[in-house]
């Protein structure tokens, strides 16, 4: 069951009639606290969460959420909410759409979220292929066209941290975090330089990346398909 938090009337009915169409059922509530009330109730399998709430910020939705489940949270936020989108996925969720969203791009989401929630720990697939990209997790080899990339420990470190959230959005201090460390998180200029590298090694076009793509102003994604 998926949760709807949102205050707009018009987003949830386009959610209500096209959500059940493609095997979801959906409850929604209108305001932060409704939203915290029912997911404690119904315990769903993912929130969709709108940032701008009449009573609550959403980012205080996600925190007091957190406390209790780590179910798979999609932000639904405003053209012009970039720092609350990105302070948002920093505070624990996992990803976002940006307002007005087609119904595919949402769905797309969603079931990458769920796919993510039911991965068991750290198992998981030890090799991970997309296109004419290897990654051997178990002996540490990577290969582009058959060919082995030879990755610097931190470039290994970048890609696997991807792989790890394959699908979903990273932002810059998340990944600054996970591969440098907490007390990295401003070092935005680490990161470009070792997306750079990776790209490099890894993409037939760096300038045009097909697997290492940038979300503009928040983070980076691995592509999954
Ligand atoms: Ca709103």
């Amino acid at each position: 069951m998926i949760l709807l938090i949102e205050d707009e009337p018009e987003i949830r009915r386009f959610l209500r009639t096209t959500l059940p169409v493609h095997g979801f059922r959906l409850h929604e509530a209108a305001t932060g606290q409704e939203g915290l009330t029912e997911a404690k109730a119904r315990n769903p399998d993912l929130l969709l969460l709108d940032l701008g709430l009449p009573d609550l910020d959403g980012g205080e939705v996600i925190r007091q959420v957190r406390e209790w489940t780590s179910t798979p949270i999609i932000v639904l936020s405003a053209r012009d909410q970039e720092q609350e989108k990105v302070a948002a996925l920093d505070l624990g969720a996992d990803d976002y759409v940006t307002k007005p969203f087609g119904v595919n791009e949402l769905l797309a989401r969603i079931r990458t979220a769920l796919r993510h929630a039911t991965r068991t720990g750290d198992g998981g697939e030890s090799v991970f292929a997309l296109g004419d990209l290897k990654v051997d997790l178990g002996r540490r080899q990577v290969f582009v066209s058959e060919k082995e990339a030879h990755l610097t420990p931190i470039e290994y470190k970048l890609l696997t941290t991807l792989i790890r959230y394959a699908g979903k959005v990273l932002t810059h201090r998340q990944l600054l975090k996970e591969v440098w460390g907490p007390l990295h998180v401003d070092e935005g200029h680490y990161l470009r330089v070792y997306m750079r590298q990776l790209r490099n090694k890894l993409e037939r076009n760096p300038a045009h990346p097909r697997y290492l793509v940038t979300e503009l102003g928040v983070g980076y994604r691995l592509r999954t398909e």
